[in-house]
């Protein structure tokens, strides 16, 4: 009698209960009047005398450990059972539901569309370009000479020579006047990167871009559609300033202050005293970058802004350190 391949098949058998049912069926298929054990017990018999005191009580474990482990999964079955039980007795479906948790649109999202938005109903479509570009589109097209110091090592990630992470927007102005003609009225949102991390500055950010070339385009309407821009964003008593700046892709260039929203320009930490915080930078398009792209500067003129989302979402909302849009902490993303 070979007594480990009788316990082989037993463990085979116990291994394939799935629930109560299966445990009943193999427990006749086991234990039964006419189950494996008792034709084995029943062949002791016509053994000789100490073969049968060997096998016997061999037979005999194997019987108590079988009978144990079936009681094991049986205790299991019926454990389970009353636990479903407890928990559908414990359910109130008279109760009101739970709502539940949905997500919700990144602040950053939330204020680009809102900029998106705004300067589509002034006439303004989107354009989009390449996150990794050219350094003759983020640079050179642009009127920034070689010795700029946008192109220093520190501000710009270089993939390899002659390519970067785009560090700003400007490059999708290039792109559209390459292919298309005058009159142009874009903007063109997305990321930029830089090689800066500190409260005011994260490595990812992001810009929109605006640009309008026709005839005839003048200061005067880049502080129009700026001041229209600003109102609808901040409210309509947000007063602006323009102030010299400098850019190589436009002369003349300025920066565009907003009267602080936090003291309504009283002074304050936020504003560091002055009453005004920047918000963008503007100017008109250098006839240079016109006669790159082969418009003829005599006939168009155009200006271009550019703004950081970032900078504006920590303005609107109130936030002080940039670098909590990234920090991916959902009690302060759940805010918004
Ligand atoms: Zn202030």
């Amino acid at each position: 009698m070979d007594i480990n391949a009788l316990k082989g098949k037993i463990e085979q058998e116990i291994s394939s209960v799935k629930n109560i049912e299966d445990l009943e069926k193999v427990r006749t298929l086991l234990l039964g009047r006419k189950g494996i054990l008792s034709e084995y017990i029943d062949r002791i018999k016509t053994l000789d005398k100490e073969e049968r005191k060997i096998f016997g009580r061999e037979i005999n474990l194997l019987k108590q450990w079988t009978e144990e482990k079936l009681r094991e999964f049986k205790q299991f079955y019926e454990d389970e059972e009353k636990n479903r039980r407890e928990l559908v007795t414990w359910i109130d479906i008279s109760m009101p539901g739970k709502t539940p948790v949905t997500g919700k649109k990144h602040p950053i999202t939330q204020t680009l569309e809102e900029i998106i938005k705004i300067f589509s109903t002034l006439g303004f479509s989107v354009a989009e370009g390449p996150d990794i570009e050219s350094d003759y589109y983020n640079f050179e097209a642009l009127n920034i000479p070689h010795d700029h110091p946008a192109r220093d090592m520190q501000d710009t990630f270089y993939i390899k020579k002659g390519v970067v992470l785009r560090t700003h927007t400007s490059p999708v102005q290039i792109r559209v006047m390459e292919s298309q003609l005058p009159p142009v009225k874009i903007i063109a949102p997305g990321a930029v990167y830089r090689c800066d991390s500190d409260v005011s500055h994260t490595p990812m950010f992001h810009q929109v871009e605006g640009l309008m070339v026709d005839r005839h385009v003048r200061f005067s309407d880049l502080k129009g559609i700026l001041s229209i821009f600003i109102q609808e964003m901040f409210g309509s008593n947000t007063p602006l300033r323009f102030r010299p700046s400098y850019f190589p892709f436009t002369e003349p260039s300025a920066e565009v202050d907003i009267g602080c929203v936090i003291c309504g320009g009283r002074g304050c930490r936020v504003c560091k005293d002055t009453g005004w915080l920047e918000i963008l930078g503007s100017g008109m398009v250098h006839p240079q970058v016109f006669r790159i792209v082969g418009y003829d500067p005599e006939e168009v003129t155009g200006f271009a802004f550019g703004m950081g989302v970032e900078r504006v979402a920590m303005i609107k909302f109130g936030i002080d350190d940039i670098r909590q849009f990234y920090y991916n902490d959902i009690r302060f993303l759940s805010q918004f």
